[in-house]
């Protein structure tokens, strides 16, 4: 280096270590140092390194605004990925939930459906009546004492199986007219009588509350009503009153 430039590197404050080319601005200040006395090649000098200064700020600054994008973009992809993650997580969440209902439901519609066609549930045989004779009345009406209860509703009424069983017989039948006699699993036989259809053929199973028939007048009757019977193994009949507490929890 030669002294007129070690000067003007030194009025400039100057360093290798500060240029990104050192050996580029030694060869354009040695160049200018052929040519120009100490005054001009110090401001030229000058004027050099401030330019090359600007420079590199500005490269730098170009610099440090793409590592600045870089940066925005690494951390745009990262919090794009954590959404992407945490969207998946809350899909499979749920997916999960939704499984977890289904199955819950499912169950909910087996223990219906069990509770449903229990064996041992019951419903009340008909709604909206007025009993208006009890078993074992006697009187000119029968030939025997009363063999069942007659609950009194208008006609078109539904009348429904006490209990689950099968039907056994479902056809007209003298003085009780149309009637459904449905069998029990213990054995037990309900009857239904009166009524002005049947909504049940024989063979077919019914469930607690199933339509079997509508009040009528068929039959040996003074006005619409259901005579309702009951007949442990198909037998005698009982009275159906305390048949309905004792098995059903039923106070009609
Ligand atoms: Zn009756």
């Amino acid at each position: 280096m030669t002294a007129a430039l070690a000067a003007a590197a030194g009025a400039v404050g100057f360093s290798h270590s500060s240029l990104a080319s050192p050996t580029q601005a030694n060869s354009a200040v040695n160049l200018a140092a052929l040519s120009m006395g100490d005054g001009q090649l110090s401001e030229l000098t000058t004027l050099r390194i401030e330019r090359r200064n600007l420079a590199t700020r500005d490269s730098s600054r170009v610099a440090l605004t793409s590592v600045e994008k870089t940066k925005k973009q690494a951390s745009a992809d990262r919090t794009g990925k954590a959404r992407a993650a945490k969207l998946e997580a809350t899909l499979a969440l749920t997916a999960k939930r939704a499984a977890a209902l289904a199955k819950a439901k499912a169950q909910i519609d087996q223990a219906q459906k069990n509770a449903r066609e229990s064996a041992t549930r019951c419903e009340m045989v008909i709604s909206n009546y007025r009993i208006t004779a009890t078993f074992g009345q006697g009187g000119g009406r029968w030939a025997r004492n009363h063999t069942g209860t007659d609950f009194a509703a208008p006609i078109g009424t539904p009348i429904r199986s006490v209990m689950k069983g099968e039907v056994v017989s479902a056809e007209f039948a003298g003085p009780y007219g149309r009637q459904v006699r449905i069998r029990h699993e213990n054995g037990t036989e309900t009857w239904y009588n009166h009524m002005s259809k049947f909504s049940v053929s024989v063979g077919e199973t019914v469930y607690a509350g199933d339509q079997v028939g509508a009040v009528g007048m068929t039959g040996n009757t003074t006005g619409p009503h259901l005579h309702f019977e009951v007949r442990p193994g198909g037998g005698e009949p009982i009275n159906p009153i305390p048949w309905l507490r004792n098995h059903c929890g039923l106070n009609p």
